[in-house]
């Protein structure tokens, strides 16, 4: 493990570095991404963000956007880069799996790991650890560390703070989970301070959606939707005739699962979405409830407490029907 002196040392002259996260990456993992990436360059740095396959539309307006590269759509070029990168920043992600193929690579490489992370139990492939599960975001941790760590408050100018923002912003559910700490406000304050437009931010990130994808809600909600009363569970299952039909793309489906959690007394929601390759989990639980103990002894997945996921290669159905013998499983936490 490298300490933070040496790190300091080696961050001091410019460096080929880059960044990548998880797979699917969301609003945290291209917002701590790029934040990162805006702090980097202003210190001559060659920095590249590389992610595992494409984001969401509504990512699209984020600072540097177009300066990333997908893996998937420009695999040599970016092999290349991280062949040849001295570090390699880790962000948001907690086992090499998460990066799919880019794994390998990364694994493989002799740059320096680091890796900024609050998922639990990150594997042991990093030289430099910035982690911590209680942070509402990575992108919390990158201002801390950039911060904190590197002192350099006075390079948080506005493409960082934006970028940072919305990472904080849409992996707190816009400062309504329990991990949104007055320290969170603070630095969201911070962030503001060095301009980010807190409104303008929301507004992008939210209100940016095509008319099919509100109408693919609307069938989520009144026809997708079963609610288990005994157990305080709703359900949302979507076919890929679904997708086809209302031509959802990446991110459209992100955020419906809250929809099922806004239910009166409802502690865990799960929505299960039929893609092309694999059929993919996302729960949502209030409190107590082990949402990722589900996902990682059921689904090959895992993720936070109350905000979990996986993935099955059984059919829909065969995955619904599953998921309805594990949750009486749960009674007790359900309904208590
Ligand atoms: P989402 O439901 O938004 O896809 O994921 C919610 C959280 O669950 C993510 O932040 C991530 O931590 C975790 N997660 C989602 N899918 C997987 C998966 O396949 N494997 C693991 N380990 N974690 C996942
Ligand atoms: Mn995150």
């Amino acid at each position: 493990m490298l300490d933070i002196a040496s790190l300091t040392e080696l961050l001091a002259q410019p460096q080929k570095i880059v960044i990548t996260t998880h797979h699917k990456p969301d609003g945290d993992a291209m917002g701590s991404s790029l934040g990162l990436y805006h702090y980097l360059i202003q210190q001559g740095h060659h920095t590249t963000v590389i992610t595992p396959t494409d984001y969401p539309q509504f990512l699209n307006w984020m600072p540097g956007d177009e300066d990333v590269i997908i893996y998937t759509d420009h695999t040599a070029e970016a092999a290349k880069l991280i062949a040849e990168a001295r570090i390699i920043f880790c962000l948001d992600f907690n086992a090499l799996s998460r990066i799919n193929e880019m794994g390998v690579l990364v694994g493989e490489s002799d740059a320096v790991k680091i890796l900024i992370d609050h998922h639990l139990e990150p594997e042991d492939f990093d030289d430099y650890r910035y982690w911590d599960i209680n942070a509402c975001a990575t992108a919390q941790l990158v201002y801390k560390f950039i911060v904190e760590e590197l002192n350099h408050k006075k390079l948080v100018n506005k493409d960082v703070a934006t970028c940072l923002y919305t990472g904080i912003m849409t992996d707190s559910a816009s400062f309504a989970l329990p991990n949104t700490t007055p320290e969170v406000h603070r630095i969201a304050a911070d962030l503001m301070d060095a301009g980010a437009v807190n409104w303008q931010i929301y507004d992008r990130v939210y209100n940016n959606a095509s008319e099919n994808r509100l109408r693919f809600l609307g069938v989520c909600l009144s026809e997708r939707l079963e609610v288990l009363y005994e157990y305080n569970t709703a359900i949302i299952a979507v076919s890929k005739q679904d997708l086809e039909k209302y031509d959802i793309i990446t991110g459209d489906t992100e955020g419906i699962v809250n929809y099922a959690l806004s239910i009166s007394g409802i502690r865990l929601a799960v929505f299960i979405v039929e893609r092309s390759d694999k059929v993919k989990l996302s729960l949502r639980s209030k409190g107590e409830f082990p949402a990722n103990d589900i996902c990682k002894k059921y689904f090959n997945g895992g993720g936070h407490r109350n905000a979990a996921g996986g993935c099955s290669n059984d059919s829909l159905e065969q995955v619904i029907e599953k998921i309805k013998l594990i949750i009486p499983e749960y009674k007790k936490l359900l309904i208590h």
